[in-house]
């Protein structure tokens, strides 16, 4: 075998070794913010690295808005042109800086499933001192329904 071989031959490893490294050496996935819908019992997430997040005073969070994301998500048909972006339970992920917490803010019907409280946790990589807070921004067409029955029994 020519020394040539064997120095490609070590290149090669030396490169494997390192891709090896690399990955013992990542970071475990940074935490993220977002917004996220509860669409046809499955989960929609629009979510930014907190490090890229954007800061409103004490909270960081992502920019998008509900209805900006969800009328990108209907140009691209990921969701129904019919359906509109508060007919379903939604939610959002901000960071609180004075706190240092992620708060998961949503409707009532995903607060009230565990199971999908820990999808998302799990989605955006929360650590486990998140903050869940009911929203009364976040109302799907069910809990603004259920809103109004009260209302008029009362
Ligand atoms: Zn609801």
């Amino acid at each position: 075998m020519s020394s040539g071989n064997a120095s490609v031959r070590k290149l090669r490893i030396i490169g494997l070794k390192k891709r090896r490294k690399g990955m013992i050496m990542q970071k475990p996935s940074e935490p993220r913010v977002g917004i996220f819908w509860l669409y046809k019992r499955h989960l929609i997430v629009d979510e930014t690295p907190l490090s890229d997040a954007e800061r409103y005073g004490d909270v960081s969070g992502r920019p998008t808005s509900h209805i900006d994301h969800w009328t990108e998500l209907q140009r691209n048909k990921s969701v129904l042109p019919e359906l509109e972006y508060d007919e379903f339970p939604r939610g959002r992920v901000v960071y609180d800086n004075a706190a240092q917490q992620f708060i998961l803010r949503a409707d009532a019907c995903i607060l009230r499933s565990s199971k999908l409280v820990r999808q998302i946790v799990r989605k955006l990589h929360l650590p486990p001192n998140t903050k869940t807070e009911r929203d009364d921004h976040y109302r799907c067409s069910v809990c603004l329904r259920r809103n109004a029955e009260r209302d008029e029994r009362e």
